[in-house]
């Protein structure tokens, strides 16, 4: 039978057997409600309490700064709508152009609400320049919130500086690390970031479960009111098995990170060896810092949607760099955020490489791709 390769793993990821298969008991033998008090829920209890050490140990932190949520999305409105409600003097956020939308639609809310927002934009390759940030920044900012790395071109920000130049102004800085974290090496004592988004699909672990890291006395409103879960910062009953298995599936990685960032990167040189092979003109999008796997390629004057499809039909799963909006196809605002003409964003397509990727894949997906550009 054909192989069928996926390389959409900014998209999603599969979920690792370890995670899937520590997380099974708790779905089926041990569901009791971590909340109640008998013998049986403590086994629950105890898990949830693991999981949250070994996650805050993963990146440095502590436990208690480990809020367990849904997802990226709810974590990034967490953070930016939580911060805005906390604060009545300093009424400003700083973002960027080409966050993800779960930033950019927290933000437009919090604008509704007569919150003021200010976005700065990257340079061509995706970088967001310190002195960009230094020059919006006053003693208005009470929050910038910046990607550790973009989803859409993958280039990793000098968050480090950015973060620090926030901080110089009293401004607190979060951090949607999405794409980022099990893939690139984050510590929260090494950076000193106040919030941080993560979302355990893009690192091997359940859809619909996430964490939002919250530094001690950082400024903050619960997000969903209720019971006194998360110390009553996010209510709702634990989702035990995710919890586990998101745990499980980050110390995985993190354990791995070197490996598997070695892997990916002579994964991307083997497609782009390949892809040199012809004459076909192309441009990588995103600059010389990446993350590991992440590749954002245009063809100027090709359609990026046909070539998805063309390749789906080869059997192969990537992303275009743009969003269909309905019936028509509009340019990303990353690719607009960098500049990129018209005719290469159009024909801008996503392969995103995972761990389990091989050699041959990247054989296969370059020769499909020159098949299919050159018979355009
Ligand atoms: N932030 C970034 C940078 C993302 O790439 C994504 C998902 O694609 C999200 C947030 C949303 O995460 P989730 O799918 O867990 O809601």
């Amino acid at each position: 039978m054909k192989k069928y390769i996926y390389a959409d793993n900014a998209a999603t990821t599969q979920i690792s057997s370890k995670a899937l298969e520590k997380m099974m008991p708790w779905i089926h033998d041990m569901y009791a409600n971590a909340s109640q008090p008998y013998t049986f829920a403590r086994q629950a209890r105890k898990a949830i309490s693991e999981a949250r050490e070994s996650i805050a140990e993963c990146i440095g932190a502590k436990p208690e700064e480990i809020f367990f949520t849904s997802g990226g999305t709810e974590s990034d409105n967490w953070a930016i709508k939580g911060s805005a409600l906390s604060e009545k003097k300093r009424l400003e956020t700083i973002t960027t152009v080409f966050e993800h939308q779960a930033v950019l639609k927290s933000c437009n809310a919090i604008k509704q609400m007569g919150y003021p927002v200010k976005y700065i934009s990257p340079n061509g390759v995706g970088m967001i320049l310190p002195r960009e940030l230094k020059d919006s920044l006053s003693d208005k900012t009470r929050l910038v919130s910046i990607m550790y790395a973009n989803n859409e071109i993958g280039t990793i920000q000098p968050i480090k500086e950015l973060c620090e130049i926030a901080h110089s102004f009293g401004a607190v800085f979060h951090t949607d690390a999405v794409q980022a974290i099990g893939h690139v090496p984050i510590n929260v004592q090494q950076i000193d970031f106040d919030m941080l988004s993560a979302s355990a699909h893009k690192f091997n672990g359940p859809k619909g479960i996430g964490f939002l890291f919250v530094r001690h006395a950082t400024k903050i409103i619960p997000f969903i009111d209720g019971g006194s879960q998360e110390q009553g910062y996010r209510a709702g009953t634990e989702n035990v098995p995710f919890i586990i298995a998101m745990a499980t599936a980050l110390k995985e990685n993190i354990e791995n990170l070197k490996e598997n960032q070695t892997k990916k990167k002579l994964l991307e040189s083997t497609f782009f060896a390949e892809m040199n092979k012809s004459n076909i003109k192309f441009i990588k999008n995103g600059g010389s810092n990446t993350l590991p796997g992440l590749i954002s390629i245009s063809f100027p004057g090709y359609d990026g949607e046909a070539i998805l499809h063309r390749m789906d039909l080869a059997g192969i799963s990537i992303s275009t760099g743009s969003a269909c909006n309905g019936m028509n196809t509009e340019i990303s605002h990353v690719l607009k955020a960098i500049n990129l003409d018209e005719k290469s964003a159009k024909g801008t397509i996503r392969i995103s490489v995972g761990k389990d990727n091989t050699t041959e894949d990247m054989v296969e997906i370059a020769s499909k791709l020159k098949i299919i550009v050159l018979e355009k």
